[in-house]
Formats: C-alpha cells, sequence, structure tokens
C-alpha cells in the first residue's frame, strides 16, 4: 500500500512564507508542501526591507520569544553566509553604530550574548559623529551600541529560497486566499503567512500597517551601518538602503516628498556624503504591525461537517520580519512536528 503524503500549504510567500516553507520542507520526509500566494518575489513587502537582522518594532512580543528566534535565525543565516554562493543570495556580515541622544532613555539591548557581537560604543566612535550634531562643541549622540550582524536581502534571498523550496519537490500556486475555511479538507496543516492580510481571515482586528519609506542610493563607499532616531542606513549588497518612517495606521504606499526630505537631511547629516550619491529609487512598504506577534496553534473547522484543520498563525512581525523569519520558521516546524506526533494526522502516514 503506498504511503499517504502529509499535506501542507503554506498561505504567503514573502520571507515569513518561504523561509517556513524551506525549513519545513528540509525537515519532514514524505511531506507534500504547496506555497499559496497571491504575491510571489519581486512584489511582496519583504522585497523592499532593508534586510538589518536586529529587532525593530515588534510591539510587547515576549522578550524571551524574540531572543530565542533571533538566536535561531542567526543560526540558519550563519549556515546560509558559510555556503560559498552566499554573495548571490543577498547574505552578507555587516557592523552597525546604533546610536542614542542624551536625553532618551537608555534601555541598553539584551543580545551581547545573543548577535555575533554588541557592546557599548567607545568615546572615541560615539566622537565620528560629531559633526552630525547642530552644534560642534556638543556631541548630540552620546551613548550607543556597537553591533555586528547580518544584512539579508530580500530581492535576492527569496527568489534563492524558492528554488530551493522547488528543488526538494516544493510547489507553489498563485492564488488569493481569502478563508481558511476554504483549505479544510484539502490540506491536514496550513500555515498563514499572509503578513498585513493574516488577521483577515482569522478575525484578527489587531493587525496594522506601520508605514515605511525608504531610498535605494548607490554609495559603494558606505560599508557600515548606521541607526539613529527616526533614521537609518543600511548597506546591502549593491545599494545603501536609507530610512525612514514608522508611520502608524498609514495606508499610503505613495512617496511623499516630506518623507523624502526628511530621510535624505537625517541620514546625510549622519554621512554627509550621502547627498552626493545617485538616487537608485524611492520606495514605501506596509509593515504588518500588530501588538505582538503572532506565532500559535488553532484548529479550525467549518461548522458543518467532521472536518478540522489545523492551522499555525505567523504573522505580525512589524520592522523585523525578516530578523525573525528563520527563527519562526523553525518554530513552525516544532508545532508541525507536535501535530504530527499527536493524533490528529497520524492517521494519513
Ligand atoms: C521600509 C521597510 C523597511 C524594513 N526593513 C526591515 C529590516 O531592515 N529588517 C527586518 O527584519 N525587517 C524589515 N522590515 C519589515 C519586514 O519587511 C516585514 O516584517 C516582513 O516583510 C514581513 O514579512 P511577511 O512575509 O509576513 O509579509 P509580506 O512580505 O507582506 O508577505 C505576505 C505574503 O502573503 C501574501 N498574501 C497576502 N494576502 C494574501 C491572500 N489573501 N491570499 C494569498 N496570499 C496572500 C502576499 O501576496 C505575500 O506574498 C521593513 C519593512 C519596511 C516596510
Amino acid at each position: 500500500m503506498s504511503e499517504k503524503k502529509l499535506k501542507i500549504a503554506v498561505i504567503g510567500a514573502g520571507i515569513i512564507g518561504c523561509t517556513s516553507a524551506v525549513v519545513l520542507i528540509e525537515s519532514i520526509p514524505n511531506v507534500d508542501i504547496t506555497i499559496i500566494s497571491e504575491k510571489f518575489t519581486p512584489n511582496t513587502t519583504s522585497d523592499g526591507s532593508g534586510g538589518l537582522i536586529y529587532p525593530y518594532l515588534s510591539g510587547s512580543t515576549d522578550r524571551q520569544r524574540i531572543r530565542k528566534w533571533i538566536n535561531n535565525s542567526l543560526v540558519y543565516l550563519n549556515k546560509y553566509y558559510q555556503l560559498p554562493d552566499s554573495g548571490k543570495f543577498g547574505i552578507g556580515l555587516l557592523s552597525m553604530y546604533y546610536l542614542l541622544e542624551d536625553e532618551e532613555v537608555f534601555d541598553y539591548p539584551d543580545f551581547d550574548d545573543i548577535m555575533i557581537s554588541q557592546r557599548p560604543m567607545t568615546s572615541s566612535e560615539l566622537k565620528q559623529f560629531s559633526s552630525s550634531s547642530s552644534s560642534e562643541s556638543q556631541n548630540k549622540w552620546t551613548k550607543g551600541v556597537y553591533v555586528t550582524t547580518y544584512y539579508a536581502e530580500c530581492r535576492k534571498l527569496l527568489p534563492y529560497l524558492l528554488q530551493q523550496f522547488k528543488s526538494k519537490g516544493g510547489k507553489v500556486c498563485q492564488q488569493r486566499v481569502d478563508s481558511l475555511q476554504q483549505l479544510i479538507g484539502k490540506y491536514d496543516i496550513v500555515i498563514n503567512c499572509r503578513g498585513l492580510e493574516a488577521g483577515k481571515c482569522s478575525a484578527d482586528q489587531s493587525v496594522h500597517p506601520i508605514r515605511g519609506q525608504v531610498y535605494r542610493i548607490s554609495a559603494p563607499w558606505i560599508k557600515h551601518s548606521v541607526m539613529a532616531g527616526n533614521h537609518y542606513i543600511v548597506p546591502n549588497s549593491d545599494c545603501v538602503v536609507l530610512g525612514g518612517t514608522k508611520q502608524l495606521n498609514n495606508w499610503d504606499t505613495m512617496v511623499d516628498p516630506k518623507d523624502s526630505k526628511d530621510i535624505m537631511d537625517g541620514c546625510s547629516q549622519l554621512i554627509p556624503s550621502i547627498r552626493a550619491a545617485q538616487v537608485v529609487n524611492e520606495w514605501v512598504g506596509l509593515r504588518p504591525g500588530r501588538h505582538e506577534v503572532r506565532l500559535e496553534r488553532e484548529v479550525i473547522s467549518d461548522g458543518q461537517s467532521n472536518n478540522q484543520l489545523q492551522v499555525i498563525h505567523n504573522y505580525g512581525h512589524g520592522g523585523c520580519g525578516v530578523t525573525l523569519s528563520f527563527g519562526c520558521a523553525h518554530e513552525v516546524l516544532d508545532y508541525v512536528q507536535q501535530i504530527i506526533s499527536s493524533n490528529n494526522v497520524k492517521s494519513r502516514l
């Protein structure tokens, strides 16, 4: 008798859906996985992200979970970084200065033991930014954190992950899924990775946009990331990303010239040569905000038949979906393994 394969659908092909699908297909034997998504790379929010691997705008998600996810993400990123062709799929090491003003409450990020390196900035490092203060005699940025981390450029990483997924037998289907109920009876497990739209299918009202606008410039001389106040400078492999905005509940996806000016003024105060760089493009994306990342199991039914569907929600990653993606995918794998070893889908295997 032929073995029946476990059927999994991953809804969404941004960084959260693609990492979930790849981690599952690489780890579970005898599985039939389909990514169903309305949009694929290069047209997802993930594609426009700055790709900096560091937590940002994650609501009040439990700190220990964030720490665990970042820790696991870094394990995967390191594995990918060690591959001979990692440059082609947009993963690289990056050092960063994260600057704080004197009056800012210095809540030192508790990642010293997790990041590749993290430590308080020295006074000579802080002096590098004295000319970016309004007064020459006084340095505006009096505190800061030095970090070594990765960047993961989704415009290159997503095509690579999809190719890896397909090469292991994964299927993709371009389709909108308005309700998870329509998948009952067709799949054993569904992973809900629809980003900003994910809440719709589970009546979750708490998902909201956090509008982000960025420049991409050609400035190959900038090799170091800087975050300061609302502004950030993140070198990628062939451009530098300048941000940004974090406007809650703003659905406008058009470039706003006022934001453009604010970003250019703020970033060129930090690194003056930015003004002379060629602008590659400007872009606006809506981060999938939520009071906390939703990564949990739910069982849904259609209310008519006895059929049930195991759902794993994985959405609401705000401004750090790329950062948390592999770590969350690893936890999705744990949930799928729990479901497999329970009675729910055992009979199919
Ligand atoms: C300007 C900006 C800069 C950022 N910089 C960083 C950064 O430096 N580092 C970082 O970690 N994060 C960053 N982020 C955040 C990051 O981009 C997001 O957290 C991440 O992209 C979320 O990934 P996702 O897969 O959940 O969503 P998305 O990329 O939006 O993917 C959602 C997927 O679901 C599909 N979908 C939606 N609805 C349906 C439906 N009804 N049926 C079928 N498919 C559907 C979509 O088509 C898409 O494929 C940034 C975001 C912005 C806007």
